[in-house]
Order: structure tokens, then C-alpha cells, then sequence
């Protein structure tokens, strides 16, 4: 491949922002070499600025999962512009995405959009601290809440990737109220409810955590989390910023069948356009500004444009047949994959919920943040280079999930596959 226009992009990037990116796994630190600077998507395509072509794996990240630039998206964007980008006042465009979404996750009774899965997962901790009155919070470890100070302990994507799970900047004060814990593990979880049940205002988890590549809870973990917290009036928030509207329609929790308090969404609401939301039971939900005491507030939020984004995006999903085709699609790439890995005679995991997944190289069970970080992260980085070169577009770091789209074709699959094996023999 040719990447001269990439690399003197970079050049000129790294001396304008930290690492030349403005979102840290975009850098291709983990794997060597610098970024491509990417000119147009379409379908399951993107394209960079030297001409090349990828079969993209990463979908900005999940939240495209129609794939880049969807016909109805785009033309529903472009009359929505026309209107004006933002009035900082309500609209219909707003109850429309809100009545989708509580209609697809019959926990959220009341909801508030905000710009960004950061501010969602942060805000709805924030409702759960005013509504119980206490100040503590469990999550786990590997799990990526974003970036607020006080869930920067030992979170996952880029912290773990770049080995900062603690990250300098954020005062020992604010995470001193966080207590972290190993994902799936029931007994440890239950020992500090014992022990500190009266100051916990809240246990969040990602369901499925697909911010250490993608690993699924065990049988009866998600089920313990909401038993014990019921047990003590603990609000239990499911962030399903990445796992909402991919692994099904409605989430893990659907999937799962368990009913948290409180819900995080972002990514694929957003339909390729910045959007959070937050939302769960009305008695906690009313005790957000201006119906209640908790402050929280947006310039931008529920803007036209991005609700009609996600409305188009949910539109799209909400027909029959969708889900049934992006599991044919998965299948098969889990199949081929799978089945290169073997031929090649390379060891490796594969886990998937629904179309999030990811490949380790180690062979050992990967359940939590520990036995994810036994995948030979060097191995990972040459598979991901031998992958670029074949026209495949990966994440650039393993301790990321990976998605396709509605987009994916058959001749995509089969194409990654063969790369696949060709990648993992030279790997091996
Ligand atoms: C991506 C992600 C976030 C952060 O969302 P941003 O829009 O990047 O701020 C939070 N939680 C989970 C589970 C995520 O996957």
C-alpha cells in the first residue's frame, strides 16, 4: 500500500495536536507505523487520502452499523440542514428519538440526550449519587465508561491499551469513591456489598465489555449484579453505549433479559453523529434539572441534526429481518475466521455478541480484564499490519471490539477470511 499522503498528513498533525489525533487509539501507537488519513466512506468501505480501499472493521468505532454514508441517513441529513443546524430549544425531533428508544428499552421510563457516551455514563452516576445520597461506585475492571475523572480507574480501550489505567490529572480524591472490581467475578462482588452496601449509590457495568476487545458475562454474573443491588436500594446502571441497539435491538438487556435502573446509550443512537443519552426509572430520572436538584446541561444536546440522525438509524433497525441478516453476516465471519486460524494452526479466542467481537491471541479463556491481557498483544499488532496491507481495516489495537454493518457483503467476508489466513501464516 501507499501511504505518502498519510504520513506527511501525520507529520503535519503530530505538530498541531498530542499524537496528531484527537481520540488517542486513532494513533497507531500499538501497532506501529502511523495513521491513515481517511477521505470518504461508503457501505462497507473506507477510502484514504493516497487512494487506497478498506473493508472497514471498525465503523467509527460501532456507531455505524448501517454503514458509512446509509442513502436514507445521508438524505434525511441533508433536508434536516436546511432547517437550521441547532436552536437551543425543544423540538418534535427530539420525542420522536426519545419515544424509540423507551419503546425498545422498557427500563428507560424517562430519558435525556446528551452528546457523547462520556457524558452519558458520567451524568447518569451523577443522578444515581443525588437520588440515593451516597457516593460510592462499583465498576469493573476493563470496563470504559469514558473519560470522566472518576471512571478512569482501570478502564479499558485506551488506557488499558497504552498500559495507564490510572490516569495522571485525575485527583486521588475523585477516584477514591470508585472501587473497582474483576469483571465476573460473583463473590467478590458480593463481599464489598457486604461491607460497603450503605455507601454504594451505584454499580455500572458494561454488560458485555466490549472496551478489552469483547468479553461476555458468565452465567448468572449480570443476574448477581442485579439480585444484590435490588437487595440494597443500589441503582444499577448498564452502560450500553457500544452493546444498545448492536447486539439486538434492545441491548444486552433484552438479550440478557435483566432489567437495570438506569441505561447509558450512545454509538449507533447517534446514527454517525455525536449522541448520549441517559435514561431509567422516572424517580430517579425527576431528579434531574429542571425537574429535580441534579445539574446537568447541554448546548448542543438533542440538536436536530444529530436526533435526526439517530431516528433515521433506528428507523432502519426497527424493520423487520435486520437483526437476521447481520447474524448471517457475523456467522460467517466467525465461521471463516475461526476456520483460518485453525488451518494456519495459529492459537486464538474468538468471542461475539451479536455482531461485537474480537479475536485474542492466547489460548487461554478470556472472562475478564486479567485473561484478556494474556493475548500476545505483538502477534496482535503484526496480524493487524499483515491485515492493512490486504485491504482490511481492523482497530488498531487489540483491546478493541469489532463490528460490521448491514453493509458487509458476502464478497467482504470472504475476502477478510482469505486475508485472514494468509495473515495468520505469516504471523505464526
Ligand atoms: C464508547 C464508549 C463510551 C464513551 O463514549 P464517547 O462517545 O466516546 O464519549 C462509554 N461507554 C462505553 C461502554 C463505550 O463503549
Amino acid at each position: 500500500m501507499r501511504t505518502r499522503k498519510s504520513k506527511s498528513l501525520y507529520e503535519k498533525a503530530v505538530m498541531l495536536m498530542p499524537g496528531g489525533v484527537n481520540s488517542p487509539v486513532r494513533a497507531f501507537r500499538a501497532v506501529g507505523g502511523s495513521p491513515l488519513f481517511i477521505k470518504k466512506a461508503k457501505g462497507s468501505k473506507i477510502y484514504d487520502v493516497d487512494g487506497n480501499e478498506y473493508i472497514d472493521y471498525v465503523l467509527s468505532w460501532g456507531p455505524l452499523i448501517l454503514g458509512h454514508s446509509h442513502p436514507s441517513v445521508i438524505k434525511a441529513l441533508k433536508s434536516a440542514i436546511d432547517k437550521g443546524t441547532s436552536y437551543g430549544a425543544p423540538t418534535p425531533l427530539e420525542i420522536e428519538l426519545a419515544q424509540m428508544v423507551i419503546k425498545a428499552y422498557p427500563s428507560i421510563e424517562k430519558i435525556r440526550m446528551v452528546n457523547s457516551g462520556t457524558e452519558a455514563a458520567m451524568s447518569a452516576i451523577r443522578a444515581a449519587r443525588g437520588f440515593t445520597g451516597r457516593d460510592k461506585v462499583i465498576k469493573f475492571e476493563g470496563c470504559y465508561h469514558g473519560h470522566a475523572d472518576g471512571l478512569l480507574v482501570k478502564a479499558g480501550s485506551g488506557a488499558t491499551t497504552f498500559g495507564v489505567p490510572d490516569s495522571p490529572g485525575v485527583p486521588e480524591s475523585y477516584a477514591k469513591n470508585t472501587i473497582t472490581l474483576p469483571f465476573n467475578d460473583i463473590k467478590a462482588f458480593k463481599d464489598v456489598i457486604q461491607k460497603e452496601r450503605k455507601k454504594i449509590a451505584c454499580v455500572i457495568v458494561e454488560p458485555v465489555v466490549g472496551n478489552i476487545g469483547c468479553v461476555l458475562p458468565r452465567e448468572g454474573f449480570l443476574e448477581a449484579l442485579r439480585n444484590e443491588t435490588q437487595k440494597y436500594n443500589i441503582i444499577l446502571i448498564f452502560d450500553e453505549v457500544m452493546t444498545g441497539f448492536r447486539i439486538t435491538y434492545g441491548g444486552a438487556q433484552s438479550y440478557y433479559r435483566i432489567k437495570p435502573d438506569m441505561t447509558c446509550l450512545g454509538k449507533v443512537i447517534g446514527g454517525g453523529l455525536p449522541v448520549g443519552a441517559y435514561g431509567g426509572k422516572k424517580e430517579i430520572m425527576s431528579k434531574v434539572a429542571p425537574e429535580g436538584p441534579v445539574y446537568q446541561a447541554g448546548t448542543l444536546s438533542g440538536n436536530p441534526i444529530a436526533m435526526t440522525a439517530g431516528i433515521e438509524t433506528l428507523k432502519i433497525l426497527s424493520k423487520k429481518g435486520i437483526y437476521q441478516k447481520l447474524e448471517k453476516t457475523m456467522q460467517h465471519l466467525e465461521e471463516g475466521l475461526k476456520d483460518a486460524a485453525k488451518k494456519a494452526g495459529i492459537k486464538t479466542k474468538f468471542y461475539r455478541a451479536g455482531t461485537m467481537f474480537c479475536t485474542y491471541f492466547t489460548d487461554k479463556e478470556v472472562f475478564d480484564y486479567k485473561t484478556a491481557k494474556t493475548s500476545d498483544t505483538e502477534r496482535f499488532a503484526r496480524f493487524f499490519r499483515g491485515m492493512l496491507n490486504k485491504g482490511i481495516y481492523l482497530a488498531p489495537s487489540q483491546f478493541e471490539a469489532g463490528f460490521i454493518s448491514l453493509a458487509h457483503t458476502k464478497a467482504d467476508i470472504d475476502k477478510t477470511v482469505k486475508a485472514a489466513y494468509m495473515t495468520f501464516k505469516e504471523i505464526k
